[in-house]
């Protein structure tokens, strides 16, 4: 019942004691240990859960495994090719998301850039161009940088949908769709898909059975 019991790995471990984080909490202790198995999963998520960790940990830890951060990467001029995507059905959400999700990968080599619409692009485009291995988006805004082709998904093997249902209830689904096609490049099964929902209505169900596979689903 602690995260050291949890194999994420040291530097990880440091951040989240940084972090003041003890004990996990209840979607912390289930989906963590199955996101790390490599499993898609599909998981009952409130406001205030935790569930932010649930899904940066194994990606973060992840990303440190395979040794492929952004630093090792050669990298292509002007087009950014984030390994992992955060989506997220508002601006405040990915702040608040980017902003944890950069103290957790602390001194890893890992970088984490955020995009939201509502806000002016170039300063976005500039970070984008330092290198990036997770990506916290909007839909809305990653659809503008894949028109303009400054991001490539083609090395996206984790996505995380934070707030699903809130992303469907906002009329993304068109957007979240079109995205998800550019991962389905080939080698098809490499992508972990960890979908995070607070309610699973026909709508959401239809999306995991069309983005995950053989996954797990979870409700705390
Ligand atoms: P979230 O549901 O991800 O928005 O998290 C809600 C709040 O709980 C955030 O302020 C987190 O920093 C905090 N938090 C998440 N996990 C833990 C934990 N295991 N121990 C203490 N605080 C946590």
């Amino acid at each position: 019942n602690t995260f050291a019991e949890i194999d994420l790995g040291d530097a990880l471990n440091m951040n989240i004691k940084r972090c003041k984080y003890v004990k996990p909490t209840p979607v912390q202790r289930h989906a963590i240990p199955i996101s790390l198995t490599g499993r898609d999963l599909m998981a009952c998520a409130q406001t205030g859960s935790g569930k932010t960790a649930a899904f940066c940990f194994p990606i973060i830890s992840g990303i440190m495994k395979s040794g492929q951060s952004a630093q090792r990467q050669p990298r292509k001029p002007r087009m950014a090719c984030p390994l992992a995507l955060i989506l997220s059905p508002t601006r405040e959400l990915s702040i608040q998301i980017h902003e944890e999700a950069r103290k957790f990968s602390y001194q890893t080599g890992v970088k984490v850039v955020v995009a939201y619409g509502g806000a002016p692009i170039n300063q976005q485009l500039r970070e984008l161009e330092r290198g990036v291995d997770i990506l916290v988006a909007t839909p809305g805004r990653l659809v503008d940088l894949l028109e303009r082709a400054r991001v490539s998904l083609q090395n996206i093997r984790y996505l995380a949908l934070d707030e699903a249902d809130r992303m469907l209830d906002m009329g993304f689904e068109p957007q979240i769709r079109r995205i998800v096609q550019q991962m389905d490049m080939p080698p098809p099964g490499e992508r972990q898909t960890l979908l995070f929902s607070a309610t699973f209505p026909k709508e959401i169900q239809r999306l995991a059975a069309d983005f995950l596979s053989n996954y797990i689903f979870l409700a705390v």
